[in-house]
């Protein structure tokens, strides 16, 4: 089983990633696609009058502050078009994908953040009404049942908090409990970057190989949104994932590339 986790950053090349993931699964490959759509929820935001806010927390780590009308403009963009826009593509490949949010069946499930510790001026601050939260459980039983039914899970954030409220869960942290959940072999965090860079943006700094033991190290290379990515492979193998890999989903055939080891390869 191999969980492919693609971005929502400028330059994805969607088209690339699902006709490798139809090709592979065609194959006989077991997959399951996670994907995110920030890029193009800030534009939506943007166009509709409520602009992202995006946070930092005393720790360092950038989110997004998801008010009530935020989340709503996240689910039309996530749970709508990225999402259907990906099972579209797959479904032209002759591949018969569901699409689903984590809200749905409770696929992802977690306690609901109310409140968030955000830096501003130099000054601590605690910013209420946010619609966040962490994966902590999966409902593997539901995938399992559309994988013996031959459809490919495409899944989303939001998840579901444990009262029925929906969550912005950070969609690689989500796909890294998903990897362990499902015991995955790998689990694949694609976006517009050759792998973890370690003179950010310097794309020769790439980064090759990270020892499992040694991930939470590597957190200082990375900055912003890239620092989630880093937690996410740390708990991924922690949870018994053998290899995550950071790969590029600009070109090329992202999926079969980054499974022979191009990129960043934490095992
Ligand atoms: P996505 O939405 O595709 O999942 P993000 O935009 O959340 O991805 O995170 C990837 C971004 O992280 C890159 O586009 C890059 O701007 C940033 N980044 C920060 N530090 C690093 C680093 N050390 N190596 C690679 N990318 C980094």
């Amino acid at each position: 089983m191999v969980v492919v986790k693609v971005g929502g950053s400028a330059g994805i090349d969607y088209d690339a990633v699902c006709a490798d993931v139809a090709a592979l699964w065609k194959e006989g490959r077991r997959l399951i696609v996670v994907h995110g759509g920030s890029g193009e929820t800030n534009r939506v935001a943007e166009a509709l009058g409520h602009p992202p806010r995006f946070v930092t927390s005393p720790s360092g780590y950038t989110s997004r502050f998801t008010d009530r009308q935020t989340l709503e403009i996240f689910e039309m963009v996530y749970c709508g078009k990225m999402n259907k826009g990906i099972v579209e593509r797959l479904q032209r490949h002759g591949v018969n994908a569901v699409g689903l949010s984590g809200l749905d069946g409770r696929i992802f499930e977690g306690r609901h953040k109310d409140s968030v510790r955000a830096v501003e001026n130099g000054k601590v601050k605690v910013l209420r009404g946010d619609h966040t939260g962490t994966v902590e459980r999966v409902n593997t039983g539901l995938i399992e049942l559309l994988l013996s039914g031959g459809y490919l899970p495409v899944l989303t954030p939001p998840g579901a908090s444990y009262e029925g409220v929906a969550i912005n869960v950070d969609g690689d942290r989500a796909a890294a409990a998903l990897a362990a959940a499902l015991g995955a072999d790998a689990l694949l965090l694609l976006s517009n970057v050759p792998g973890l860079l370690r003179d950010f943006p310097d794309e020769r700094s790439l980064i090759r190989e990270i020892p499992a033991n040694e991930v939470e190290a590597y957190l200082d290379f990375a900055q912003d949104r890239m620092k989630k990515k880093v937690l996410g492979a740390a708990e991924a193998v922690a949870g018994g994932v053998r290899r995550v890999i950071f790969g590029d989903a600009r070109a090329g055939a992202p999926v079969s590339a980054a499974l022979a080891g191009a990129g960043t390869v934490v095992s």
